[in-house]
């Protein structure tokens, strides 16, 4: 599995549409301050769902949509695909191609895609789950982010490790299945309560 494209359309200083393929092997961007570098990183965390705007180096959501230079207007929206290799099957999919894609209008309204099906975000976060891709996963490592691995606590180092390890996904459906047998139980207290009134 590897990166083989981005496909970027409004985002931060992409007017146009720009594609950008990767072969497997190593991919050096280069360029003067300024041009565009850091963008590209920027766009893959975008289009897996990223909600921070400030991880995103912006004040808010709407900077990450392309908002003029000299001689071109403001576009009104921006969209980001990222295109995987899936030829080993590591997604669970039957296609070798996984496109992800992550639409969003002035509005602030997002519209995402798994290969050109309409999806929720959450449906993205569960692709990526384990996969060290989502993110905040260790395989998108941004300027200073060594520094905070190093110096955070050990629970979130413990995150890291986690999901290398591949049992994110399983804490996750622990989570959720805790929060459920919560509201069941909360359910009955209530039933009961309405049953002893009632009697
Ligand atoms: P450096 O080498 O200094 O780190 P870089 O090549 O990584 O630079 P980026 O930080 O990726 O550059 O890009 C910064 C450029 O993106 C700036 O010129 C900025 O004006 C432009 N930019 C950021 N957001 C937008 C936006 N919403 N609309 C238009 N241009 C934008």
């Amino acid at each position: 599995m590897y990166l083989k494209r981005l496909e970027i359309q409004g985002f931060k200083s992409f007017a146009d549409k720009t594609v950008i393929k990767f072969e497997s092997g190593i991919t050096g961007v280069v360029g003067p301050n300024g041009s565009g570098k850091s963008n590209i990183s920027d766009s893959i965390r975008w289009v897996l769902g990223e909600q921070s705007i400030k991880s995103l180096r912006g004040n808010k959501m709407e900077d990450v949509i392309f908002s003029g230079a000299s001689g071109r207007n403001a576009l009104g929206f921006a969209e980001v695909t990222m295109v995987l290799d899936n030829s080993g099957g590591i997604f669970p999919i039957e296609y070798e191609e996984l496109a992800v894609t992550r639409r969003m209008f002035r509005s602030g309204e997002s519209e995402y895609y798994i290969n050109r099906n309409s999806c929720r975000l959450r449906d993205i976060r569960e692709l990526f789950m384990d996969t060290g891709i989502g993110k905040d996963g260790y395989s998108i490592i941004g300027q200073g982010r060594i520094d905070d691995i190093l110096s955070s606590k050990s629970e979130d180092r413990r995150k890291i490790f986690e999901e290398a390890a591949g049992i994110v996904k399983y804490k996750s459906r622990k989570e959720e299945s805790e929060r459920k047998l919560q509201r069941t139980r909360d359910n009955l207290v209530r039933i009961d309560d309405i049953i002893s009134e009632l009697e």
